[in-house]
């Protein structure tokens, strides 16, 4: 038995026997063929039709969107065109893995010059491609593999696509080798609930049928493990269900302290997940989501239409309306679409709107209306403020608009250092992790080269969010967390000692951090920011974090997770 580490996502616990996902398989190489061109044509049509048939398969048991997706990918794999485009290569002297690799190659730039809808399909051909060079080869494709019973997945990293189309009955967990917490594979997989531990460096020595036990909680997996310890890995895996399955309750420490557990949403049509999942309400509505692929800005009757479905979904419970947040890896071309060398340094967020004020103004006037038909507690702020002048002008101009709660989020390491007096002028604070960790550790979360800075338990990053903690005890105002960091159930911990007095997150991490948050009273939570403050490094401050946690006594009856 060996014990490898990594990020564990959430803090679920599985076990199961590993399948490896395949490298992408090298490009063949193009040097002339003397097979006959009849038979390699006909070698080509036997591969594509399997792989249309395989994936017409999976496409009927997916159901839903993916199957959509995947009908369309067989349909593609059949296009007669693409098959024209083969048979004219191998009539020239190509073998048959060139002239699928070149054909398809040529395709996929002609969907992408067309662009819209197909040109999206462009990634789609490369899938395609890879499955029919696999059948020719006689080897197992890349992607997601399909062992056909529950599988531990291993891979490189996924992208969104497949992450998406994981399927949840098959994949009991997932290990990758590269990314981080904040990458997209870690998100997705909190969204959807995954077993999951990312950035695990030395999982590419498993191999495939090996039986291991993930334990996202501990951020380790371990290999060949004994009958008695997977044992326990199943009952601590009942254990959670069981309390995952209880009927939600609000958020509060182990001594009763409330913590307001809400849901970072991107359209109305989630608001159910959120209220299936217990949120208490909305801790951040990212506006800008609804209309990152318009090219002119929106009415105020499309606007007001979106924000009072949202609104309706949550009578009487708070809801947070972030204002359209643009730039950077969020470009919206009405308000900015200057070329910039720093977009994350420049004309975004509320520096943006206030640019464009009347674009600011109509969702004002949008969410007033809104606010105006429903009953929810309607609560708006600015992203991206760096000063206090800046929250005197947006807090100002909300109030002009009749919006009664009006707040900032602190995302720069200026307005956490000044949040005392930011605190003077808004009603709130939200602290947007993503971002305070981007310019803290002056790090671009797109960056994969620079992902190992990109850490919000790093203690200059705590170290600011208890400066605004501080500020909002002392005004007596409420601050929020709605960065990734907040779904990080160790992490939420130290954040409430920290001072936060909310947590918002994606809704399907809301039932561990509600767990998490049982277990431990304010002052507990308090021990834990200072243990972490007083690290030198985001590993440390985790390591140190998790061996004081474990000593700590336990608040439940039983642990459950
Ligand atoms: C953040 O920066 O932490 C945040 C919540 O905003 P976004 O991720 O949308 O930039
Ligand atoms: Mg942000």
């Amino acid at each position: 038995m060996t014990e490898l580490r990594g990020v564990g996502v959430g803090r679920g616990v599985a076990h199961g026997p590993v399948v490896r996902m395949a490298e992408p398989l090298p490009a063949p190489e193009n040097s002339p063929s003397d097979l006959d061109p009849e038979a390699e044509r006909a070698r080509v049509r036997e591969a594509v039709s399997t792989v249309a048939a395989e994936l017409q398969q999976r496409a009927d048991a997916a159901g839903g969107s993916s199957q959509e997706v995947l009908e369309a990918q067989a349909m593609i794999a059949e296009d007669p065109s693409l098959q024209e485009e083969v048979d004219a290569r191998i009539d020239q002297g190509a073998g048959a893995e060139w002239a699928v690799h070149d054909a398809f190659a040529g395709f996929r730039a002609t969907l992408e010059a067309v662009g819209g809808y197909l040109g999206e399909r462009a990634a789609d051909l490369d899938d395609i491609a890879q499955r029919v060079l696999a059948h020719l080869r006689g080897v197992d494709a890349p992607g997601i593999p399909d062992p056909g019973h529950p599988f531990v997945l291993v891979a490189r990293d996924l992208a969104p696509a497949d992450t998406a189309l994981l399927d949840l009955e098959q994949v009991l967990a997932l290990i990758t080798t590269d990314g981080g917490p904040t990458s997209h594979t870690a998100i997705l997989a909190r969204e959807k609930g995954i077993v999951a531990l990312v950035g695990a460096a030395s999982a590419g020595e498993l191999s495939t049928g090996q039986v291991v036990i993930v334990d996202a909680a501990a951020g380790t997996v371990t290999t060949d493990p004994s009958a008695e310890q997977i044992e326990r890995a199943r009952q601590r895996a009942a254990d959670r269900d069981a309390a995952r399955s209880a009927p939600p309750t609000a958020g509060a420490l182990a001594d009763g302290t409330p913590i307001a557990l809400l849901a970072n949403l991107g359209k109305p049509a989630d608001a159910a997940d959120a209220v299936a999942e217990g949120a208490e309400g909305v801790g951040l509505f990212r506006t800008e989501f609804l209309f990152l692929s318009s090219a002119q800005a929106p009415t105020i009757a499309e606007q007001r239409t979106a924000y009072t479905e949202l609104l309706t979904a949550f009578p009487a419970q708070k809801v947070v309306v972030r204002m359209l947040d643009a730039g950077a890896d969020k470009p919206l071309a009405f308000l900015n679409d200057a070329h910039e060398e720093n977009p994350a340094l420049g004309l975004r967020g509320l520096r943006s709107l206030r640019a464009s004020e009347d674009i600011l103004r109509e969702q004002l006037t949008a969410l007033a209306e809104a606010d105006a038909a429903t009953a929810a507690d309607l609560w708006v702020m600015a992203p991206m403020v760096t000063t206090v002048e800046e929250t005197a002008y947006f807090t100002g101009l909300a109030r002009e608009y009749g919006l009664k709660t009006a707040g900032v989020m602190v995302e720069v390491p200026a307005s956490a250092l000044l949040a005392d007096r930011v605190l003077a002028h808004a009603d709130f604070a939200s602290i947007g992790t993503n971002d305070l960790t981007q310019y803290t550790m002056a790090a671009d979360r797109l960056l994969g080269s620079v992902a190992g800075f990109q850490d919000p338990w790093h203690p200059a990053v705590l170290r600011l969010v208890g400066e605004v903690g501080t500020a909002g005890a002392r005004a007596e105002k409420p601050v929020g967390i709605c960065g990734e960091a907040a779904a990080d159930p160790l992490l939420a911990v130290v954040l409430v000692g920290l001072g936060a007095t909310s947590l918002s997150m994606a809704p399907a991490a809301l039932a561990d951090i509600r767990l998490a948050l049982t277990e431990r009273t304010l002052d507990e939570t308090r021990r834990l920011a200072e243990i972490a403050l007083a690290a030198d490094d985001a590993a440390g401050a985790r390591s140190a974090v998790a061996e004081a946690a474990a000593s700590l006594p336990s608040h439940q009856k039983e642990t459950t997770s």
